[in-house]
């Protein structure tokens, strides 16, 4: 089952008269039920990639086919909704809405998709309760750890059951343990049976990425290595 498709992607930006070449041709399939992580140094391509992927930003040429559709042509309304209905975004720094709970922070795409909030609410705790959290629901994300906050976080990302989950350095911002158990429920999201969602993370940390399924090396905006992740610490 592919997820996505990306072929001879090109992502220019120009500044004055530069032009820096942030993606120069890439090509990448990402199946179902994958965790994949993007690596590389600062400057090779990892935030641009991720972006395309989520439809925050479209390229200047090549394709993006999402699920056999193509993206890349999509208009600022329907790449809105693209990333509502099918996207799930994870960030360093949480981005939690501080006045709002727990369940709060989950519901709100139920709510900006124009659900009810008592439905939005059923669904919300019922994912806190899938990422541990079930007794944190009324807590505000100032009443909980980073990594509680994380968690919360994928909740969020996991509510309109998209299909394919974006994570940006998710573990940067906490400690290694707390890290590991972060990056074990994201692995559990790529690999839920019956789901077929992919996963995407970007990060710098190269035990997180080995911790993956897939390695993805990219280098001044190509692909400079694609293989399978090593696990540091033997078959688990
Ligand atoms: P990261 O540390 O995640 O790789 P970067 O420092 O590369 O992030 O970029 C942070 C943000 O700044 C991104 O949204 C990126 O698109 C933007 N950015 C990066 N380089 C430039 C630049 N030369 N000019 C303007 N914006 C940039
Ligand atoms: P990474 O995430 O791997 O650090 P980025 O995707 O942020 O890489 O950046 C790739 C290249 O594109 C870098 O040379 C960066 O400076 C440039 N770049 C990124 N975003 C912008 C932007 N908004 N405007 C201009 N240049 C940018």
């Amino acid at each position: 089952d592919v997820t996505v498709e990306l072929v001879d992607v090109v992502r220019e930006y120009r500044i004055g008269g530069q032009s820096v070449r942030a993606l120069d041709g890439v090509g990448l399939t990402l199946a179902a039920g994958e965790f994949v992580s993007i690596v590389g140094p600062s400057g090779a391509g990892k935030s641009t990639l991720l972006h395309l992927l989520g439809a925050l930003d479209r390229p200047d040429s090549g394709s993006i086919r999402f699920r056999g559709t193509e993206i890349s042509g999509l208009d600022d309304g329907a790449q809105a909704e693209f990333r509502l209905r099918q996207v799930g975004f994870v960030f360093q720094f949480f981005n939690l809405i501080p006045t709002m709970s727990a369940w709060g922070n989950v519901a709100v795409p139920r709510l900006l998709a124009g659900q009810r909030l008592g439905q939005a609410k059923a669904d919300a705790l019922t994912l806190l309760d899938r990422v541990g959290l079930a007794a944190r629901a009324e807590h505000r994300p100032s009443e909980l750890s980073g990594g509680q906050m994380q968690r919360v976080a994928v909740a969020r990302a996991l509510i309109m059951d998209p299909v394919l989950v974006l994570a940006d350095e998710p573990t940067g911002n906490l400690d290694s343990a707390t890290g590991a158990s972060v990056l074990e429920l994201l692995a559990d999201v790529a690999h839920e049976p019956g789901r077929g969602r992919t996963v995407v993370m970007v990060t710098h940390d190269q035990d997180a990425a080995e911790s993956t399924d897939r390695v993805i090396g990219l280098r001044d905006g190509t692909v400079g290595e694609d293989r399978a992740a090593v696990a540091v610490g033997g078959p688990r």
